[in-house]
């Protein structure tokens, strides 16, 4: 019995380590990877029409309620421009855009993070989302 578990131990480890690292930005994160390929399609078209050979760096707008991971966006984004020309050593800089909520009933506005969807200020649940919800290209820079 002690034996058996010690093989089957074993065998896991000789799995993990035959597989070390696959892709920095696995299936796990498959939305920041998924954001990462329509920026870069949507950066090479740009360069494409404008005659671009090299973008160095693109600004993104990240708002904090998007559901995106900055840290997996720089990952995947720094695996995947590896594959392009264009974009082989693009730095990819995310500017976190604080999540802004209105109230419907008051007009006052509050932070989305710390609130909810109901206002603090006069309890209403009558409120929208004004920002933090972005996840675009914002600036390129680019030869
Ligand atoms: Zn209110």
């Amino acid at each position: 019995m002690e034996q058996g578990t010690g093989l089957v131990f074993q065998s896991l480890r000789l799995v993990e380590h035959a597989n070390p690292s696959p892709a920095p930005c696995s299936e796990v994160r498959m939305h920041e990877l998924s954001i990462v390929f329509y920026m870069i399609d949507t950066l090479e078209e740009v360069a494409r029409q404008n005659e671009l050979t090299t973008i160095q760096r693109v600004t993104f707008n990240l708002g904090e309620v998007s559901g995106v991971l900055p840290d997996y966006l720089v990952d995947c984004w720094n695996w995947a421009v590896k594959r392009t020309d264009v974009l082989h050593d693009a730095v990819l800089d995310v500017v976190p855009i604080a999540a802004v909520t209105v109230c419907n009933d008051c007009g006052k506005t509050y932070g989305t993070v710390a609130h909810g969807k109901t206002c603090p200020h006069c309890g209403s649940p009558n409120t929208v989302l004004l920002r933090g919800n972005e996840t675009e290209i914002d600036t390129i820079e680019a030869l």
